[in-house]
């Protein structure tokens, strides 16, 4: 029985149109995503092989490919649902005041992110993340799906910088494709993963 299922989007293909092709989301949708979510239950299989017969030996590669294809798996599934064809404009209300208070104003906090995105070398992520220890807002750059990343963040709101997710549209000009991506934003889905975030008990550290 596969622990991870790939979730339907909350739109159809089309639905980002123009910001992204239907084409684009499609691929990205039923090949990427499904990869991961096919990576993630096959190496926990080929771990449970390993307890069964207590050879470690390739554990090291498997560690790594379970944190990518995980990882793989959270980020998209986060994405999909922070965007949305009626999304745009800005946050209001706790979650205003939050990024205001974090990062100087909304304009300051949008810079970060997408330079986050755009400044990403290789593939990965620029991500509002909140952290529980100092229950505080920050932005992460996570390479690949699952690195860079602060212990115990809570993803908000990704960004997804891997080429997969925009170069058939936007060729080599990832700044036009992160410009778009505002657009699409749903403020009503990540003000409400902040709100959950923030009942979250932090990492306990001092015992
Ligand atoms: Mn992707």
């Amino acid at each position: 029985m596969p622990v991870y299922s790939l979730p339907d989007l909350p739109y159809d293909y089309a639905a980002l149109e123009p910001a992204i092709t239907g084409e684009i989301l499609q691929l990205h949708h039923a090949k990427h995503h499904a990869a991961y979510v096919t990576g993630a239950n096959t190496t926990l299989e080929q771990l449970a092989e390993a307890r069964e017969h207590n050879q470690y030996g390739g554990l090291v590669g498997l560690e790594k490919t379970l944190a990518f294809h995980i990882s793989g798996h959270v980020l998209h599934s986060i994405f999909w649902r922070n965007l949305s064809p009626e999304g745009g404009d800005r946050p209001d209300g706790e979650l205003a005041e939050a990024i205001s208070g974090h990062f100087g104003s909304f304009d300051a906090f949008a810079a970060q992110l997408s330079a986050a995105t755009v400044s990403v070398q290789g593939s990965g992520w620029g991500v509002l993340a909140w952290e529980p220890l100092g229950r505080r807002l920050v932005v992460e750059q996570v390479y690949d799906h699952h690195g860079n990343v602060g212990m115990g963040s809570v993803p908000l709101l990704v960004f997804d910088a891997w080429e997969h997710a925009y170069y058939l549209q936007y060729r080599n000009v990832r700044p036009d494709y992160v410009a778009r991506l505002w657009d699409l934003v749903s403020w009503a889905d990540v003000q409400h993963r902040f709100a959950q975030a923030r009942t979250t008990t932090a990492p306990t550290v001092t015992g």
